[in-house]
């Protein structure tokens, strides 16, 4: 009998099964918070826990993590994980560490549907969603979890598309049966599916950042072809009438390419899209794939296009690349695997 996994279930969904099976359901949370948090895979060294409850558990359920297929370190110190499903489908996980933060950058399906010109994931095709457990392992699997700060869904794949499990993973990831990270911590970002966006909002307490590229709808659509069926500009409205919950951080990741989108006319554009909403503004620089010869804007630039946002009362930073030299920076995922 292939025992089922109780990595990927909600405390919920635990308390379910153990009550199903006779016992109190509240000891759902001293199981969830020790596969979880003290990633424990031997249900005997759970405490708080009666014997036989134990015995129940073992005789029918695993905890089992998944390790990694194979890494690559980076110069700079962030680390590449290559994973791969119970059925062979690949994505890839980044641990990003940084004096006092330490954050993994983690996939939600293998591949991506979404046809970003500007992004290798892209190229790779797509070969299905991850599962609540499979995009949680990405976590705790890492030989440094423990020290994970911040998690981000930035890796492999549309949050959006596959919104169910996303929602179950960050549910874990921050309830304190699970890993207890605060909903500040975690940051969810999309190209911009709108009932995707609102589901998100209404049902999670994380962070959101919108992929925003160009504030010209026509030159986003190049980049970004689901800006046809939704149009950035009414996500930012939403965005911008949302009732922001304390803690929760909602922003805009523009990424910068020389010539393209980093014109007096851009930056004039993007301030009046964002002025007055209380949304951010990230600055990425870009990182050409395959036979791409657009280059990113240069750091000047950059700094430029930071000074004039926050001049006009826009907060604004500039990201710095990560694992550049590992295909592990933003929009460089999948490259080794095509
Ligand atoms: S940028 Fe994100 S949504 Fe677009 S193809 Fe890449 S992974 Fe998919």
């Amino acid at each position: 009998m292939v025992k089922k996994n109780l990595i990927g279930l909600s405390a919920g969904e635990i308390s379910e099964l153990i009550g199903i099976a006779g016992f109190n359901p509240a000891l759902a949370v001293p199981v969830a918070h020790s596969i979880y948090k003290k990633r424990t895979t031997d249900f005997e060294l759970i405490n708080k826990v009666p014997k036989k409850l134990k015995e129940m558990l073992k005789e029918n359920f695993s905890a089992g993590l998944f390790q990694p297929v194979s890494f690559e370190l980076s110069g700079d110190g962030t680390i590449k994980y290559l994973f791969t499903t119970s059925d062979g489908r690949l994505f890839e996980t980044v641990f990003i560490p940084e004096n006092k933060r330490n954050t993994v950058c983690i996939s939600t399906q293998s591949g991506c549907q979404m046809g970003c010109t500007f992004c290798a994931t892209a190229g790779y095709g797509f070969h299905g969603n991850l599962s609540a457990g499979e995009i949680v392992n990405q976590v705790i699997s890492l030989p440094g979890a423990e020290k994970v700060t911040h998690v981000v869904l930035m890796g492999m794949g549309e949050p959006m598309d596959n919104l169910d499990n996303v929602l179950k993973a960050c549910n874990i990831l921050t309830s304190g049966w699970g890993l207890a990270l605060s909903p500040g911590n975690v940051t969810v970002s999309t190209v911009g599916i709108t009932p995707g966006i609102e589901r998100f909002l209404d049902e999670s307490r994380c962070n959101l950042a919108l992929s925003l590229f160009s504030p010209f709808p026509p030159e986003r659509e190049v980049m970004i072809p689901v800006e046809a069926k939704y149009p950035v500009k009414s996500i930012l409205e939403l965005l911008k009438h949302y009732p922001v919950r304390k803690n929760r951080r909602l922003s805009v990741a523009y990424v910068m390419i020389k010539d393209m989108n980093d014109t007096e006319r851009h930056l004039s554009e993007l301030k009046s899209l964002i002025q007055g909403s209380g949304i951010r503004v990230n600055l990425l620089p870009y990182h050409p794939t395959g036979k791409d010869l657009h280059v990113s804007s240069s750091p000047d630039r950059m700094i430029y296009f930071k000074h004039n946002l926050v001049i006009s009362g826009i907060s604004a930073s500039i990201r710095k690349s990560r694992g550049v030299d590992i295909s592990a920076a933003c929009g460089l995922l999948a490259s080794d695997l095509r």
